[in-house]
């Protein structure tokens, strides 16, 4: 039996991970023993925190995480240290996940929502942004100080220990061989001391990886790229700043933020999976919610957490299938398919596993 974590979280989080578990239920039966664990704005309301020292224990002891979203309005004036969203940071630095990866692919019968032109869409993307979570500019000092002639400045520090560029630089190497073999690894070598460490890790971890092909690009280049040749990156490695800004950008090519799952993964397989998208307050309780981006972060956990590759294949099946047949939730829809609601999609997904 797999242990899995759920934190449904805040606003339409619940609806999302509902949909999920009982597409996992349906795909995988009596596999999983789901333990629902309070996180976000709801923990503040019960316990007056958002990550009670018991939810991160039981997410530690899990296979894998499953987190829908959270947040919301509501919790908007908490302090700093006590919004829903610090339960987010907790989690991940509880869980020790040092690699983000999200995928980045156009499901054929979506490609009319792309926003890129119709002959660069139409070479196919589908490509996954391997970012570094845990270090960088974000994790580095950050100061707000007087200069000497009493002007306010600030400066945060961007820093890379070895060890960590050479950690997510496997992850990607070893995403790569199990795809078309080649990474692109983004960074600003010609100005950032960092990014010809970060370089010269990597050029070295691609010594033990020969069947894959190498390429670097400075982030202003890869930017353009990205919009410019979707169909020609496979696998993306970069730091913490680049790849927020990035997978973002990437999330746009694709469609819409409601189909996007993530996973953040550490030395061990007990991964976090969740959906790119927030809690989504304007929407919540109303069926409105595309639960795709959660149903395909089950289908990674199964792929990544437990080897379950057949299991993930049916459930992405499912989802294209779905969308074949011009079924649409509203963020997606667009003329001449059929709007259908958050569980409406749901159903369909698992009348089709
Ligand atoms: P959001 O992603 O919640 O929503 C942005 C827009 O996208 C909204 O119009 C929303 O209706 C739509 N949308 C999002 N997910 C959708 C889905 N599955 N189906 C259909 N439409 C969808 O971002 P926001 O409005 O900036 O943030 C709302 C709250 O979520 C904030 O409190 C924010 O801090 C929080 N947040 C949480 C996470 C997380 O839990 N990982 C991530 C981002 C934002």
């Amino acid at each position: 039996m797999k242990k899995v974590a759920v934190i449904p979280g805040d606003g339409i989080g619940p609806e999302v991970i509902g949909a999920t578990l009982e597409v996992l239920k349906k795909v995988a039966p009596g596999q999983f023993e789901f333990q629902s664990v309070a996180m976000g704005g709801n923990a503040i309301d019960k316990y007056g925190e958002p990550l009670p020292a018991e939810s991160l224990r039981i997410c530690q002891e899990a296979d894998a995480t499953l987190l829908g979203a959270v947040g919301g309005p509501k919790w908007d004036n908490q302090p700093p240290d006590n919004r829903p969203e610090r339960g987010l940071l907790g989690v991940r630095k509880g869980l020790k996940v040092f690699a983000n990866i999200r995928p980045a692919k156009i499901f054929a019968p979506l490609a009319s929502a792309c926003p890129l032109r119709k002959d660069i869409a139409e070479k196919g993307i589908d490509f996954i942004i391997v970012r570094e979570l845990t270090g960088g500019i974000y994790f580095g000092k950050h100061e707000a100080f007087k200069t000497p002639e009493g002007e306010r400045a600030a400066r945060d520090v961007m820093e890379y220990s070895e060890h960590e560029i050479r950690r997510i630089a496997h992850v990607a190497f070893k995403m790569a061989m199990g795809r078309r073999k080649i990474v692109t690894s983004i960074d600003k070598a010609n100005i950032l001391t960092v990014s010809r460490l970060w370089r010269e890790i990597v050029e070295e971890v691609a010594k033990e990886y020969p069947e894959v092909t190498l390429n670097h690009l400075y982030v202003d280049n890869a930017s353009m790229q990205l919009i410019r040749v979707p169909s020609e990156f496979d696998v993306i490695v970069t730091e913490n700043t680049f790849g927020d800004i990035l997978s973002d950008e990437a999330s746009q090519i694709v469609g819409s933020i409601g189909m996007i799952p993530s996973a953040s993964l550490g030395d061990n397989n007990r991964g976090l999976y969740e959906p790119i998208h927030g809690s989504a307050p304007d929407i919540a309780g109303q069926d409105k919610a595309n639960p795709i981006g959660t149903i395909l972060c089950g289908a990674m956990m199964l792929r990544w957490s437990f080897g379950m590759t057949e299991e993930a294949d049916r459930i992405e099946c499912a989802v294209d299938e779905v969308l074949k047949a011009g079924l649409r939730t509203g963020d997606i829809f667009t003329e001449g398919t059929k709007l259908i609601t958050g569980s409406g999609m749901k159903d369909e997904i698992i009348a089709r596993l």
